[in-house]
């Protein structure tokens, strides 16, 4: 088995770990409901895409959560 030779530096480690944090992910609000939802796609709650209505609305879904729509 392969063992490292010598020991990480907390330098070396703290550096690969710069990396290591969470982004938020994107997020639009809908031109005709004011509804927050994910860019590029259609808002599940009115069922707009660009301003226009394209297909009739989805039941509430987990993305939809009351606590995130109200924020
Ligand atoms: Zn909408």
């Amino acid at each position: 088995m392969a063992v490292p030779k010598f020991r990480t530096s907390k330098s070396k480690r703290d550096m690969r770990r710069s990396h290591h944090f969470l982004t938020a992910p994107g997020s639009s609000v809908c031109k005709n409901c004011g509804s927050v939802y994910r860019p590029h796609s259609v808002c599940a709650n009115c069922g707009s895409y660009k301003g226009k209505i394209v297909m009739a609305p989805k039941a509430k879904t987990a993305w939809q959560g009351e606590d995130f729509t109200q924020a």
